[in-house]
């Protein structure tokens, strides 16, 4: 695990962050900080380039041009097998389009991040039943992610970004299918998370009532970033 920075020090940074699909600009110099232990709103209209710079802050996506640092390592010219460990072991990612594997059962899913880190698999399948139960969705362990609904799938894509206990999770519209009560299970895990193991938390949503459960609040409007406080 990577040495973390002192508290008042961002563990990650995007910085002025350019990113072009041909001849669409979806980051036009996009600038971020985010702190461990902190739950971090990107909020913007759709096509503002949000789920584009939770990419390229999880170093899915190389920018054109810009940094991205994570605990003073830049992500650019790490060396592709160190880059794809962090993402493993140190970052937890609920994408946008569910993204479960379909050979595997929902609770395979959720092992899964811990048996490639090594996790006997007694214990993996422990820690991931116990998220699923958090979660409520316990009875779609042994089905395959085709076999369930949405908003199912959603909480078990949630499940697997936390099994590891990471040190980032990126989450993008964790909430979309869901319902009131099960949005706000999962806020309480995302929350529980920054607060108990220090997690930083980078959500991006388009609910105020999601919104409500961060600690700070960046706004995305044509490729660019205007952070904030929260607004209470
Ligand atoms: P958001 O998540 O805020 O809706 P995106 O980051 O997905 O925004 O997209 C930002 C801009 O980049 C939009 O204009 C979108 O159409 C474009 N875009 C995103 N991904 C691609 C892609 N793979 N190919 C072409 N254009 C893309
Ligand atoms: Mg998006």
């Amino acid at each position: 695990m990577m040495p973390q920075p002192p508290a008042d020090v961002p563990l990650l940074v995007a910085e002025n962050l350019i990113k072009e699909y041909g001849a669409t600009r979806a980051l036009d110099g996009a600038t971020l900080h985010v702190y461990a232990g902190e739950v971090l709103a990107l909020l913007g209209s759709s096509g503002s380039g949000k789920s584009t710079l939770l990419h390229c802050l999880a170093g899915i996506l190389p920018p054109d041009s810009g940094r991205v640092w994570y605990a003073g390592h830049d992500l650019a010219t790490m060396p592709d097998t160190r880059r794809s460990e962090l993402r493993r072991t140190e970052f937890g990612f609920v994408f946008q389009f569910g993204q479960l594997i379909p050979e595997l059962s929902c609770l395979e899913n959720v092992m899964l991040p811990l048996r490639l880190a090594g996790t006997r698999r007694r214990e993996a399948a422990r820690r991931a039943s116990d998220l699923l139960e958090r979660l409520e969705v316990a009875d779609v362990a042994d089905k395959r992610p085709g076999q369930v609904s949405g908003g199912q799938g959603q909480r078990v894509a949630v499940a697997r970004s936390l099994v590891t206990r990471p040190r980032v999770i990126f989450a993008d519209e964790p909430t979309g299918a869901l319902d009131s009560l099960n949005g706000e299970r999962v806020m309480q895990l995302f929350v529980a998370a920054a607060r108990e193991t220090g997690a930083a938390v980078v959500l991006v949503t388009h609910e105020a009532r999601v919104a409500a459960y961060s600690d700070r609040e960046a706004v995305v409007r044509d490729g660019r970033v205007r952070e904030q406080e929260r607004v209470r």
